[in-house]
């Protein structure tokens, strides 16, 4: 099948082009973002690939349901970015690479906690400026520690075995309880029990309606003081205003974000060379508590090695059967 590969970098080329020796699709890479000037670039493509910041909204599935596209495979386990209930209704077949390594993201997680509570950069930065001193470097012990998983699935999971392993204590928040949490001892407890009970709080829960904001003003009030907030999930599932508050107030003393509710325009490009517009973002930046990675959690070798390797079966499994087993529907 022809594919339209968008946003393709380097690395996706490799990846993809490594993997299609056994596959024989024609892949067509674009560097552009999908949007709806350049979807003319799909000429003539039954399938389109994008990533996880190249939305694709009712009318752009429209347009692409008209140009011959009886397939979009994404690039991403994430599928917020999408309006599945169009692409259905279009008979456009949606599918995503679930769990590709949930390692990948959970790893990540557990790097940005030690990286702010043992405050690696400021250390890192005072040796190579000579500066051995030990001020404003203490840090805390996580064994001992209470920390709350929000979104209990498969990176939550591997990032509440790693956790345990240091010797923290297990809460858990999901409406679907998973029982190999539990089986590590986690305990499930409403929402505001895990704010008011968790010095650590990491965000691993999909962004949907009822995700959207979760954490608002009223959630934070609810945490300890100097809690250290993680988040690898999607940036909607914070209230960035409410949490620079937080921050300023001292409530949050430690923040690691990979993902940013407004990253799309953001995250993946090169911007040292212009000024950056957002203001929240840039505030964000001047707290020397706060952590920032540009949405690479999910970015090791074995992960892109899956998303390469699952999104070309993905099409493969389409072009032979017209289904696929990875296929996004509605709710
Ligand atoms: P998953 O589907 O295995 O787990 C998600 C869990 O969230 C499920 O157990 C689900 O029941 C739970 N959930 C749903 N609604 C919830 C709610 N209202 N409150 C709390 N929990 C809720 O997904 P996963 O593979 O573990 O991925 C989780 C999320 O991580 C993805 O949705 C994606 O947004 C994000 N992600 C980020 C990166 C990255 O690079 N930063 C990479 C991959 C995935």
């Amino acid at each position: 099948m022809k594919i339209a590969i968008f946003n393709a970098h380097d690395y996706d080329k490799r990846y993809l082009d490594r993997y299609n020796r056994q596959h024989h699709h024609e892949l067509v890479y674009v560097d552009t973002h999908l949007d709806e000037n350049t979807l003319v670039l799909a000429a003539d493509a039954e399938a389109v690939c994008i990533f996880v910041n190249d939305p694709a909204p009712a009318s752009l599935l429209k347009r692409m349901h008209h140009q011959g596209v009886r397939m979009l495979a994404l690039r991403s386990a994430g599928f917020n970015h999408v309006d599945i209930a169009a692409a259905n209704d279009l008979g456009i077949v949606v599918a995503n690479v679930p769990g590709y390594s949930p390692y990948a993201v959970a790893e990540h997680a557990v790097g940005l906690i030690l990286t702010l509570v043992r405050r690696l950069v400021r250390a890192q930065a005072r040796i190579h400026e000579g500066n051995f001193s030990l001020d404003g470097l203490m840090g805390y012990d996580l064994h001992g520690k209470t920390v709350g998983v929000v979104g209990t699935g498969k990176i939550g999971a591997v990032f509440a075995r790693i956790m345990r392993g240091f010797g923290c204590e297990l809460l858990g928040y999901d409406p679907k309880e998973n029982e190999e949490c539990r089986k590590l001892g986690m305990r499930y407890v409403s929402f505001e029990s895990l704010c008011r009970n968790s010095d650590i709080i990491s965000l691993h829960c999909p962004l949907l309606p009822e995700t959207r904001h979760l954490i608002n003003e009223q959630a934070i009030a609810e945490m300890r003081d100097r809690v250290c907030l993680i988040n690898t999930s999607r940036g909607g599932v914070i209230d960035t205003s409410a949490i620079i508050r937080g921050l300023k107030s001292g409530k949050i003393g430690y923040l690691g974000l990979d993902v940013y509710e407004e990253e799309e325009n953001l995250f993946f490009e090169d911007h040292s060379d212009s000024v950056i517009g957002d203001d929240v973002f840039a505030r964000l930046l001047t707290f020397n508590n706060v952590m920032v990675t540009g949405h690479q959690a999910f970015f090791t070798h074995e992960a892109i090695t899956n998303i390469a390797r699952t999104t070309l079966e993905n099409v493969t499994e389409f072009e032979r059967t017209g289904s696929c087993s990875n296929q996004l529907v509605a709710k």
